[in-house]
């Protein structure tokens, strides 16, 4: 437990083989190497990597590691990882403990059980991994962690970490050229900085191991809304549970041993959702960690009597969880490039960065939709909780006023009657925005980031990033190369940026993005797509135009993002044909089954209590309504699994079928049983209810 500040300063990052751990454990050449390998990008010498090992290894051996794993993020969006032992053996049968350079740098798992999309043929089982040196790694159950890479024989990319480290090389690339023309010549990298605010619902274990629901497909397929559910809105920012804050402590402790930046916890709007936030860091640390967070809040939970559902919809009727993706640009000299400045010339970068943001969306709104999208996700955008599936980008009044007066070239009327040149006047102060006024916006400007609202809460993180990186990349790509011919820089930006805001005034909205207006008719008239499901986005994954601005930016290969469209597709299907085939199950083997066996005992107890004297119209009425209903549902229980045999062995064409037909059937056969659950006697019902899974903290 944390008690002090020395303490916490101690346990922070004490399982990280972080930057100080290298420098303290490396000779200083070796430490030299690894720091430029990491800023300039340039490759490791075995001599290095060896040294490297044996240091990583002698300090895991101190933490009590015995195994090392090379930790990767395949295309499925989890994390894998192979646990092999240091022990080889050694004269006399003693053992020691070994890992060399080429391991660090390079494992080969059998990976033909990951999928590739097509990129690996069966018989080419091997991937290769290879230390990302960016990341650090660390000691977690007796085991080294070493952050990978993972690729095919060919080199191409089968995880989610590769291209992620491509776009930020790209984004860095296009941004300097930038930060050149503004007479910026210190600057070597620039950096996506990220932190991703996670939500999670926590529930009793014992009611957790009653519900196949959640255990085969992590949210409930059934459920009668309870008498009580979020109305109340008493549980954000309330006090926490005893319970529930000796979890979060825990969760904390483990997450700052492996050196993750938690700083927020709090309890969010739903009974028994929560969130946590980190302090946010680079991109591709912000990935890993992410994926730890997620994993570490479901062993944490276990210890407390808790599981941690992650999914993005456990229950229908109270709000589902997301993540809010904040992310911006930060040079290696310490300057955010989307923190509004307050110098001429730093206002001027400033809207140039902003205006390639703005230019990049509106540009490509469908390959940011695509990374969200997902089957769990589904249940969430557009569904009044979440922002709608249509992307567009709030500035906040003072930055609009901004922007228009660019557009107009009009005098600015934020304070006082004056007119903003660009490059000549100091931007007025930009209040940072108060998130909870605009939670209704999928991409809003927040003071000095932007916040990407539209993620899903199991999702990886990187997809998403990869998309923001590589749209800026582009956009600053087209400016640089345009303005870098400039012979009247000041004038020629001028121009740029009126003409871009102007160009692509259409995707900025600081109204409500619930509003049935916005979302029938404004967007609609401004011609913004509305990208409603997972089905209507996918297609959209490597269009020409996406397949263009991702092959151009070196990003992926064709091949590379066409397999990734696959894999999409397939988790999306698969993940619809599990739950519909744990639904038919759940109706056939403990639903129907039991208000059979309620309406049945009424029908007794009815012929009892007639036999008596008695009149019997309750157990009578009920027995036959139930009865109905169960035959309704038996019916419906018939259909879904008929068209579930009816699903085309095309990817493609499965998700549609799969979007139109399953879902429906789905939905149907969901309500007669709720219907069921609503009338039949709790003694009967075979798993706890809505209200038990949502008070049970
Ligand atoms: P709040 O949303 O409660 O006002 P913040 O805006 O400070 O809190 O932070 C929300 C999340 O955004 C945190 O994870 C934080 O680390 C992250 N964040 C803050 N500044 C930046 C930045 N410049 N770039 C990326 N993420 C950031
Ligand atoms: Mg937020």
């Amino acid at each position: 437990m944390v008690t002090g500040k020395n303490s916490m300063q101690e346990l922070f990052g004490s399982m990280v083989f972080n930057e100080d751990r290298m420098r303290e454990w490396l000779s200083p050449a070796a430490y030299q190497t690894w720091k430029q390998c990491v800023t300039d990008g340039t490759s490791l010498d075995i001599a290095t990597a060896n040294e490297i090992a044996e240091a990583m290894k002698q300090w895991a051996l101190d933490k009590g590691a015995t195994h090392y794993t090379h930790w990767f993020q395949p295309m499925t969006g989890a994390t894998a990882e192979k646990h092999d032992s240091f022990i080889a053996p050694s004269e006399g049968g003693r053992v020691i403990m070994e890992f060399s350079g080429k391991e660090l740098v390079k494992g080969e798992p059998d990976a033909s059980s990951f999928p590739s999309g097509g990129l690996r043929a069966t018989f080419e089982a091997r991937g290769y991994t290879a230390w990302d040196p960016t990341s650090f790694a660390f000691v977690k159950n007796g085991s080294l962690y070493i952050p990978t890479i993972f690729c095919s024989y060919g080199g191409q990319a089968l995880d989610k970490k590769t291209p992620l480290l491509r776009s930020m090389d790209e984004v860095s690339r296009q941004a300097i050229r930038i930060l050149r023309l503004f007479g910026d010549n210190e600057t070597r990298r620039v950096t996506a900085q990220v932190g991703a605010e996670q939500e999670y619902f926590l529930v009793d274990k014992e009611l957790y191991d009653q519900r196949k629901d959640l255990k085969l497909t992590g949210r409930t397929l059934f459920g009668n809304k309870p008498p009580r559910g979020q109305e109340l809105e008493d549980h954000y920012f309330g006090q926490l549970k005893p319970r529930v804050a000796e979890f979060m402590a825990d969760l904390d402790n483990e997450l700052w041993r492996v050196g993750v930046l938690s700083k927020t916890k709090h309890n969010e709007a739903a009974p028994a959702q929560h969130e946590m936030a980190p302090i946010y860091t680079d991109a591709n640390a912000a990935c890993d960690q992410n994926q730890l967070a997620m994993e570490l809040m479901k062993t944490v939970a276990d210890r407390h009597g808790f599981h941690c559902l992650i999914h993005e919809k456990p229950y229908a009727g109270v709000n589902g969880s997301g993540k809010h993706d904040n992310w911006s640009l930060a040079t290696d000299t310490g300057k955010n490039l989307f923190k509004p400045g307050s110098t001429p010339r730093q206002n001027a970068q400033f809207l140039l960065f902003l205006a390639a943001f703005v230019k990049g969306v509106d540009e490509y709104p469908e390959t940011l939709r695509v990374t969200v999208a997902s089957a769990g996700n589904d249940h969430r955008l557009g569904a009044l909780e979440a922002p709608p599936a249509i992307i567009s980008i709030f500035l906040g009044d003072e930055l609009n006023r901004v922007v228009e007066s660019i557009i107009n070239g009009t005098s600015y009327k934020g304070d006082g009657k004056r007119s903003l040149q660009v490059g000549v006047d100091v931007l007025p102060a930009i209040p940072q925005d108060n998130t909870d006024r605009n939670r209704t916006s999928p991409m809003a400007f927040t003071g000095n980031k932007f916040e990407f609202r539209m993620l899903g809460s199991s999702q990886s993180i990187s997809g998403p990033n990869i998309a923001l990186n590589t749209i800026m990349a582009q956009e600053l790509k087209e400016f640089a190369d345009r303005l870098e011919k400039s012979k009247n820089f000041q004038k020629d930006l001028q121009k740029l940026l009126k003409e871009v805001f102007t160009e692509h005034q259409r995707i900025i909205f600081n109204g409500n993005g619930y509003a049935e207006s916005w979302i029938n008719e404004e967007a609609k008239e401004r011609g913004l797509p509305n990208l409603v499901s997972t089905a209507d986005a996918l297609p959209h994954y490597a269009s020409p135009k996406n397949v263009k601005l991702y092959t151009e930016n070196n990003i992926y290969t064709e091949e590379e993002l066409k397999a990734r469209a696959y894999i999409h597709m397939e988790t999306y299907n698969a993940t619809i044909e599990i739950e519909a085939r744990t639904m038919i199950d759940m109706i056939d083997h403990d639903i129907l089954p039991a208000a059979s066996a309620y309406a049945a005992d009424l029908v007794d107890r009815a012929a009892g209590k007639k036999e008596a004297g008695l009149a019997a119209k309750y157990e009578t009425n009920l027995a036959k309504k139930l009865s109905d209903v169960t035959d309704k549902l038996a019916a419906a229980n018939d259909t879904l699994a008929r068209d579930m045999e009816r699903i085309p062995e095309d990817v493609e064409k499965a998700m549609a079928f799969i979007h139109k037909t399953i879902l429906n059937d789905m939905e149907r056969a969901r309500e007669l049983a709720d219907q069921l659950e609503a009338k039949t006697d709790a003694e009967y019902w075979p798993f706890p209810s809505y209200s038990e899974l949502l008070f049970s903290e």
